[in-house]
């Protein structure tokens, strides 16, 4: 393991920040205290500081030499609505509100790198540092770059990096082309005519039909999309009825998410859903309609700058510890915009097995979006390394 020598010794600095982080969590778009920490840190080591882009995002400059290249590096910053069990010292302290995606161990290993490269300064051009408010709901880095982002702060190439728990410390993993899932959400909602639950015969059941739609979309999944395509659709609500038994309503709601790797699956979905939903509703006399929202594309990975991602990870942990074509995942991640903006790559790192976690953690497991989850601050100097060492190959000619 090739951790930076200054970054291992800033250990304790860096992983003070980030348990400062960890502690005062806040929701999309409310980061203002955090944006607060980030600010002053970028600041106090030399870094100027722009606020305000998707209103609490943070973004740093940092420029040395003479070179017009520049790299965009990002962190989220935004915390769960979840109420955290751990009770070790560094423990949420706003109730309902937990850093349970590790994105203040993203921002801390960013701020280690932003630390190491103002204080040395050893590239050629410019380094963008992008903290994006809203990533688990709210798509903030989407705002940033439909606010202006990239003609703000041009970056030729853009990177993101998430922990990943049940990974080992000290591995990476990437790939070319999708990394994580597009998203789309939907409802629909089945209208049929009320009546005595003892005679059926009078009205059109909407719970019904509703059951027949449920079962019938998974045959998209099954029958229509190529077993070969990756894609999941899920159905997550059933509303209907009120509170009396004996009245069948008039209405009932399903509601969840389609998550695909490639858009043209998401197109399919979307079409074959719109047909099943009305054949089957009309088979059964009631009316339907599908509201269809597509949140998130999913995350492409671009393969120059994936393979300088995976070679600088390779330079750092060995090229046995770096995947380089891991299996994409249906999660969602809004960092896909900013690569629909601009070439670069998302990765993931080990966050290990929960084995890490202070004495007062919950019984739960240490994954994310779990209430017993931590960030792992053992991966702290590898992840700052990775930084450092992605910007100076992107911004040293002789190194690409
Ligand atoms: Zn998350
Ligand atoms: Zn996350």
């Amino acid at each position: 393991m090739k951790v930076i020598p200054e970054i291992a010794a800033a250990q304790d600095e860096i992983q003070a920040l980030r348990r400062s982080l960890h502690a005062r969590p806040e929701l999309g778009f409310e980061e203002t205290q955090t944006g607060d920490l980030v600010a002053k840190t970028l600041s106090d080591y030399g870094i100027e500081v722009h606020r305000g882009l998707g209103g609490t995002g943070v973004v740093g400059v940092l420029r040395a030499g003479t070179s017009e290249r520049s790299v965009g590096l990002r962190a989220d910053m935004d915390a769960l609505p979840m109420h955290e069990l751990n009770e070790f010292a560094h423990r949420s302290q706003y109730p309902g509100k937990m850093h349970a995606c590790g994105h203040d161990g993203h921002m801390a290993m960013l701020l280690g790198a932003a630390r190491h490269l103002a204080r040395n300064r050893d590239f050629d051009g410019t380094i963008v540092f992008i903290f994006s408010p809203a990533e688990e709901a709210g798509n903030g880095a989407k705002v940033m770059v439909d606010e202006g982002l990239f003609e703000k702060f041009p970056v030729d190439a853009v990177f993101g990096l998430h922990n990943w728990p049940g990974m080992p410390v000290g591995k990476f993993a990437i790939r070319t082309g999708p990394i994580m899932g597009g998203c789309g959400e939907f409802k629909i909602t089945v209208e049929g005519v009320d009546c005595h639950a003892a005679y059926p015969n009078e009205g059109k059941d909407p719970i019904f039909a509703a059951i027949q739609i449920y079962n019938a979309l998974q045959g998209i999944i099954t029958r229509n999309k190529s077993p070969l395509e990756l894609a999941v659709v899920s159905v997550t609500q059933f509303h209907a009825g009120g509170t009396a038994r004996n009245v069948i309503p008039s209405e009932a709601v399903l509601g969840g998410t389609a998550r695909v790797m490639e858009l043209r699956t998401l197109d399919l979905i979307e079409s074959r859903m719109r047909t099943i939903v009305e054949a089957v509703a009309k088979a059964h006399d009631c009316q339907a309609r599908v509201e269809f929202d597509r949140s998130v594309p999913p995350t492409v990975n671009t393969a120059h700058e994936t393979k300088l991602a995976s070679d600088v990870m390779s330079s750092i942990v060995g090229a046995e510890n770096v995947n380089r074509d891991v299996h994409p995942d249906l999660g969602v991640e809004d960092f896909a915009f900013m690569l629909q903006a601009r070439p670069g790559a998302y990765a993931f790192m080990g966050n290990g097995f929960g084995d890490h976690r202070d004495a007062g953690h919950g019984s739960g497991p240490c994954t994310c979006h779990n209430t017993s989850y931590d960030f792992n601050d053992e991966i702290l100097g590898i992840g700052s390394t990775y930084w450092v060492e992605l910007a100076r190959k992107l911004l040293n000619p002789e190194l690409r």
